[in-house]
Formats: C-alpha cells, sequence, structure tokens
C-alpha cells in the first residue's frame, strides 16, 4: 500500500500490508476480505477497503465506485461460502459498536443469520 493511504497503528492497514497474519478470503485492488477473528455466524468475513478511510460515511462521501465494489464483493462471499443471501453490517462510531477505525462491512452469511442479535 502507498504511504499516503497507509495509517499507522492502524490494526487493518497492518493487515492489508501483511504485517499482521489474517485468513484471506478474496483481495483485489480496491478491497481484502478476511474471516473475522471472532465470527458470529457460520460466514463472517470482513470486507476492508484498501484505502484507510475511517468509517464507510467517508467511503461514501469519497468513492461511491469503492462503496459500490464493497457491497458487490460481499454478494459473491455470500454466493461462494453460503446460498447467496447475507446481512452486510457497517458499524459506525464507537456508540453503534464500531471498535477498529478503518472501514469495514461485516459480511454474515450461513443458515442461522437471520437471528443474529444486531449487538452484543
Ligand atoms: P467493529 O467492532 O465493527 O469495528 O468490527 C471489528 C471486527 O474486527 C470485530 O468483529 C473483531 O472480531 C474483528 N477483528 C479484530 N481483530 C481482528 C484480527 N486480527 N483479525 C480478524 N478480525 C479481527
Ligand atoms: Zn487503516
Amino acid at each position: 500500500m502507498s504511504e499516503a493511504a497507509r495509517v499507522e497503528d492502524c490494526l487493518f492497514c497492518k493487515i492489508i500490508d501483511g504485517q499482521v497474519p489474517s485468513s484471506k478470503v478474496f483481495e483485489d485492488d480496491m478491497v481484502y476480505a478476511f474471516n473475522d477473528i471472532e465470527p458470529k455466524a457460520e460466514v463472517h468475513v470482513l470486507v476492508v477497503p484498501k484505502h484507510h478511510y475511517a468509517n464507510v460515511a467517508q467511503v461514501a462521501a469519497s468513492d461511491h465506485e469503492l462503496l459500490a465494489h464493497m457491497v458487490e464483493v460481499a454478494q459473491q462471499i455470500a454466493q461462494d461460502k453460503a446460498d447467496g443471501q447475507f446481512r452486510l453490517i457497517f458499524n459506525t462510531g464507537e456508540q453503534a459498536g464500531q471498535s477498529v477505525f478503518h472501514a469495514h462491512g461485516h459480511v454474515l452469511a450461513g443458515s442461522k443469520t437471520a437471528s443474529i442479535p444486531m449487538a452484543d
């Protein structure tokens, strides 16, 4: 990743750079997707833009194509790993449950996905 796009001490920038290990699910020039370390569903994958944005609202404000691509990648992951149905959750702000301040969508899929609580 270019220095400009990278933020020091950001966990997901380090995962994208390979400095912190992850279980990769998908990668292209715009996004990196990997299994959540604490899965809440049969399929629980994080779709992360390679460029550092603090949250999904910043992605939306800066790059519509990237935001649409994150949804397309989520759909593809749900298709590959489950039956194509999925929930896509963007916790935005600490009060809303965001703990890593690099934008990411939680792709939740599999048989019992609908019964997962919205928050712990
Ligand atoms: P959020 O609370 O929406 O910011 O989501 C952050 C997610 O990152 C949580 O679901 C964590 O389980 C997940 N997470 C934290 N550290 C790692 C890691 N090293 N590898 C994979 N997932 C992680
Ligand atoms: Zn980052």
